[in-house]
């Protein structure tokens, strides 16, 4: 069942989600080479908490830390630990907060020093995948439309769209239906309705879309083939006046 949100509501989640957008600015200047991605789960975990708000990742289904930190051919759902940045790598951070009840969601890759220039391609593409994606979240239109705007510009740049993993409502509980997959046919699916709220998360690779769980953890996904993959997410609200980014600064 797709739960709609109020307009109270979605001003609640708002409010979460500017202390999303705020750890992000944070993340954002103390990612570089040589930090490790433990300190900056620490980090992101006290400015959520100072902020009123708590890490909704911590916890869930048994996992141990605050924030998701996957670099380079790992996809999501990496556990922080004492793997330390270098130069060039891409280090996706997901982070989720929970606020005055609700959820918002938000991923973003981060570049470490300097990147390739293939890479700098994918996570550029993916971003402009999202932005396409938001465009898409009007009243009327169809999950499949917002699937097919991201599927349709990664492949025609030559990139893989992860299938396993999936865009999802988001709300009181971090995963509330619709499961949406970033592919799709245009015209199809159940169509986008006000007061929707949806996680919309591309995530893109230089290689194949297939995954590989690591067996070890039980958490960490990578791409199957150890290309490159790049992570781009925003909780955006349906609204009569357009897509509300919600995780947005
Ligand atoms: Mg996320
Ligand atoms: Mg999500």
């Amino acid at each position: 069942m797709i739960v709609r949100k109020s307009r109270g509501e979605l001003d609640t989640m708002r409010e979460g989600g500017r202390i999303t957008a705020g750890c992000h600015a944070m993340l954002a200047e103390n990612v570089r080479a040589g930090v490790t991605t433990a300190e900056l789960d620490a980090l992101a975990d006290e400015y959520i908490r100072e902020r009123g708000g708590t890490p909704e990742f911590k916890g869930y289904q048994g996992f141990p830390a605050s924030i998701c930190a996957s670099p380079n051919s790992m996809i999501v759902h990496g556990i922080p630990g004492p793997y330390r940045l270098e130069e060039g790598d891409t280090i996706s951070i997901d982070v989720g907060t929970r606020y005055g009840g609700f959820v918002t969601d938000s991923a973003w890759t981060y570049r470490v020093g300097e990147v390739s220039q293939e890479v700098e391609g994918l996570l550029n593409t993916t971003r402009e995948c999202l932005a396409a994606a938001t465009e898409q979240m009007a009243p009327g239109k169809r999950l499949g439309d917002v699937g097919h705007a991201i599927q349709s510009l990664a492949e025609s740049r030559g990139y893989g769209v992860v299938r396993d993993l999936v865009s999802h409502g988001v709300g009181r509980k971090m995963h509330e239906d619709p499961q949406l997959p970033n592919y799709g046919d245009p015209g199809t699916g159940p169509r986008l309705l006000t007061g929707m709220v949806l996680a919309v998360e591309p995530m893109i690779t230089l290689g194949t879309y297939e995954i590989h769980i690591d067996q070890k953890d039980g958490w960490s996904i990578y791409t199957a083939d150890g290309s490159p993959a790049a992570h781009y997410e925003h909780t955006i609200a349906v609204t009569e006046d357009g897509p509300w980014v919600l995780t947005e600064a």
